[in-house]
């Protein structure tokens, strides 16, 4: 028979797939020698088993856990269910990859109304059997039968209320009783049942339940988001109870074996005494930092010291620890890695290296390409900042600053697209409103609130226990001070100091520190491909060169047709009816591109720059308002009529697959002429200054070889020209994007035209699958939810297909041209799971946007590490 139910010292952390992260994790505790209160986990396979058998358990599945809880029975010396030493029980979910929040836990299973009063005698204490009693309802009922949470809240807090209590805990016997009476009414009300007196029907429901769980909502979001594959299932453990409840000796908390937000060196934590672990978390009553529990309990405090020494050099990393105190006796609930920003993430690798924990290597597998994004956005400006109007204070619970419009809610905070959340305290629902909002603001919390802890682990800016708030959800506005701040309004979040305020501040650049910096320095020693930027402008060159970019593997020069001065010129360009008018504007163009040029030559200095010759149908020049139609009239000296009759000319049906790219230059070839002499000129200016440059021009939307070969022709004929008018020469290159099917087919003939190919995979997706890359948002989440395919391939490089082309491309260019030098600069080139694949096809360079680009550094980086292992 298959076994699918492991008592923790079965278990070991390698079984993390089986027993999920939690059960695992458990076992090897168990297996150290640590105190862990004992239980047992049913696999994931069990999970998934349960989904096969229509959701339903089964026999022998049912047999097995009674055997376990048999078992844990004789352990503890108590019984399940018993008349007299009651055991009871903690049921928790947990898969093999960590979903803080998503899933369902219930405390203190077990209870009926015969146990409650065992468990009175067993512990002495009246209040807190009963106590235990309203919270197993509570819990029961709305994580089991979905009962909303509220309608229990609400009698609580009228029952606090009509007898002067501010905290829960100051609730009487008689109190906690009369709520035991409510719960269970609403229980029947809600489920037409009587709470269920059974307690191994109340465990096989929950475990029903917990599996129920990995399917509901916020869970298959939070899979979506993160890329967890929907098949892994969760697992069950089923623990013995103990207590942080029973009287001022006893307490629970979490900590950190460092510092999450910032990676220092010392444990960092939160606390409270007499209390179960939900209270922590859920943010109800404010904590106590764990350096207060020397105090409190010096020899407790000690000990756990110890046991987080001793898990983190068992881990070989910082760990995040769930434990109990009951009536002085210390229990460790759950260890598992902690999530950390990003900031946090690189010092503690940092520091691991130089701890002799880990090596360089490992200190690189240890960091999520895409994290690194966290660092390099921005923080408010000091001038700015001064002249902020503080609002109030709280909790700096995830670092980094946000501006932005107030949202009470995720759903409106959703359609606004943008803005800041603020809630008395988050939950798993918020998920969503979480990811989209700039920051987040809690009224309650503290630094390991469910807040806190997804905001740090999303590099979110997130200020927890705002306590001096206080918000009116129906009017949709919160009050500080007499100020009232309504939705829309905007406010400011410091997520590294705690201070809130009001209106916009400014931001700026944010410097990267030394761990940064060595960090990166170990990922460049090991990487081999280049990295270069997408960089239309001196300064995003100088950001480029900042994030360590080797180069500009994309300058797209449209994009300096925009600007005031050049849009003019630009649209009299287009206007002209022959080249012999078009002379004019061409001329004013090249001094004005020139001038573009020599800065990025200079930011770059001596690093090659690719450019890009005019690329878009030059209908989205031209004006659309009367106004601007009004004035290219006085320019030109055309009537308006025929200036709007030109623009309609230029129309397209279908411009992406119109007259552009290298289309343009064959029906007039002068503007490429003109943009390269520019280049040229510029080039040769800042040689003379004394930088070095690297020039390489590179032709878009080549479909067939002759078409280059048709504007090379003209284009060296105008370079040379500056050459010899200047006299002077410069070793540049020419090269061409590949972005059309046709083009990858037939990239034999088009190599031997080109020095360099640079796949432009924007273009070549939408071409290769006839989807839109405007539009297709609008279906590719359908496609992606009936699994038609994996991931937005605008995204993540589409391997079977896209990537089949680009394999035959430059099999056909290498061996026309073994030299030819071979690159990517559509959006791919900064996603970590296309690089890999970029790597593996042999490309020498990825050029992505300068805020990607440390996270293309890095993917390489790690692809040659886990390649050498
Ligand atoms: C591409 O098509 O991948 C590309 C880089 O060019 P653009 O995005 O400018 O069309
Ligand atoms: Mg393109």
């Amino acid at each position: 028979m298959k076994k699918f139910v492991y008592t923790f010292s079965e278990g070991s952390k390698e079984m993390k797939k089986l027993l999920g992260g939690k059960g695992a994790n458990l076992s090897e505790m168990t297996n150290i020698g640590l105190s862990v209160p004992a239980g047992f986990t049913i696999s994931t396979e069990a999970c998934n088993e349960y989904y096969q058998n229509d959701k339903k358990l089964w026999k022998e599945l049912v047999l097995e856990i009674n055997n376990k809880l048999n078992e844990l029975e004789k352990k503890s010396g108590k019984k399940f269910g018993g008349e007299i030493n009651p055991m009871l029980v903690s049921v928790r979910s947990g898969a093999a990859v960590s979903m803080p929040g998503m899933m369902d836990t219930v405390l203190n299973l077990g209870l009926n109304d015969t146990t409650v009063k065992a468990l009175c005698k067993a512990t002495g204490s009246e209040r807190f059997a009963y106590d235990s009693y309203r919270r197993f309802i509570q819990m029961f009922s709305d994580v089991v039968m979905g009962i909303p949470k509220y309608k229990f809240d609400r009698i609580m807090e009228n029952l606090k209320k009509e007898n002067h209590c501010e905290h829960d805990h100051e609730l009487s016997l008689e109190h906690l009783k009369i709520l035991i009476n409510e719960y269970k009414t609403i229980y029947k009300k809600e489920t037409g049942k009587y709470f269920p007196e059974n307690t191994i029907d109340q465990l096989m429901l929950t475990i029903k339940a917990v599996f129920d769980s990995w399917n509901n909502q916020r869970a298959i979001v939070y899979r979506e988001i993160n890329d967890i594959p929907d098949e892994i299932g969760t697992a069950v453990n089923v623990q013995a109870m103990v207590f942080g409840n029973m009287g001022e000796s006893s307490g629970t908390g979490v900590a950190f074996t460092r510092n999450p937000a910032t990676g220092e060196q010392k444990i960092f934590g939160e606390f409270l005494m007499n209390a179960q672990g939900e209270d922590v978390v859920a943010g109800i009553r404010t904590p106590k930092s764990i350096e207060s529990l020397k105090e409190i309990m010096p020899e407790i405090y000690k000990e756990f010291l110890k046991n987080c020494s001793i898990l983190e050099a068992h881990y070989k990393d910082m760990q995040d620890i769930e434990f109990t105190i009951e009536k002085g006796k210390l229990y460790l609930l759950q260890t598992r890695t902690g999530k950390r920003t990003t900031k946090a993430a690189i010092r503690i690798a940092v520091d691991m290296v130089s701890e002799g924990i880990i090596s360089k290597e490992e200190a690189i597998l240890r960091i999520e390409p895409s994290s690194l994004t966290q660092l390099l956005h921005k923080n408010f400006e000091e001038k700015s900042l001064k002249n902020g109007k503080i609002l109030t204070e709280g909790l700096a619970a995830s670092p980094g600053a946000a501006s932005g419009r107030v949202y009470f809610d995720s759903e409106t905070l959703k359609e606004a697209g943008s803005g800041i959340l603020v809630r008395l305290e988050t939950s798993p629902e918020d998920i969503e409103g979480m990811y989209i909002s700039d920051g987040i603001l809690t009224v309650r919390g503290g630094m390991t609130s469910h807040a806190a802890v997804v905001a740090r682990g999303i590099g979110k800016c997130c200020i927890s226990g705002c306590g001096e708030l206080s918000i009116d959800e129906t009017k949709k506005e919160f009050t500080i001070d007499n100020q009232v701040i309504k939705e829309g309004d905007f406010i400011s979040l410091d997520g590294s100091t705690g201070k809130v305020y009001l209106g916009e501040i400014k931001k700026k650049d944010l410097k990267l520190d030394e761990n940064f910096q060595e960090f990166m320095s170990w990922v460049d020693e090991i990487k081999k491909l280049d990295v270069k930027a997408n960089a239309d402008t001196p300064h995003d060159c100088e950001t480029a060169i900042k994030f360590g970019a080797e180069g500009v593997g994309l300058c797209r020069t449209e994009h300096m047709f925009f600007a005031e001065d050049k849009i003019w010129p630009v649209r009299e360009m287009i206007i002209a009816s022959d080249e012999e008018e078009r002379k004019k504007p061409i001329q004013k163009l090249l001094e004005l591109q020139k001038k573009d040029f020599e800065g990025i030559f200079r930011a770059m200095s001596g690093k090659p720059v690719t450019v890009r010759l005019l690329d878009p149908p030059l209908h989205e020049f031209l004006p659309k308002k009367k106004s601007e139609i009004e004035k290219l009239s006085v320019l030109t000296g055309r009537d308006v009529k025929t200036i709007e009759n030109r623009v309609k000319t230029l129309e397209e049906i279908n411009p992406m697959l119109g007259h552009r790219g290298c289309r343009l230059a064959i029906t007039y070839p002068e503007i490429y002429e003109m943009q390269v002499k520019a280049v040229m000129l510029a080039a040769i200016q800042v040689k003379k200054e004394g930088v070095d440059v690297q020039p390489e021009i590179m032709i878009p939307l080549v479909t067939d070889a002759n078409e280059l070969s048709f504007l090379k022709e003209r284009i060296i004929t105008s370079i040379d020209d500056i050459f010899k008018n200047s006299d002077t020469k410069l070793k540049y290159k020419l090269g061409t994007m590949i972005e059309v099917p046709r083009a990858c087919v037939t990239s034999d003939e088009i190599a031997k035209e080109a020095e360099f190919f640079s796949f432009g995979t924007n273009d070549l997706t939408q071409i290769s699958y006839g989807f839109s890359r405007d539009d297709s948002n609008k279906f590719i989440s359908d496609y992606k939810q009936k699994k038609i395919i994996d991931a937005d391939p605008f995204q993540t490089i589409d391997k079977k297909g896209v990537g089949k082309l680009m394999q035959a491309s430059i099999l056909l260019a290498k061996k026309e041209k073994p030299s030819i030098q071979l690159g990517v600069c559509g959006e791919h080139g900064g996603d970590p799971k296309s690089i890999e694949f970029f790597h593996f096809i042999g490309l020498d360079y990825v050029s992505c946007s300068p805020y990607r680009i440390p996270v293309a550094r890095l993917s390489l980086a790690q692809i040659e590490v886990k390649n050498n292992n």
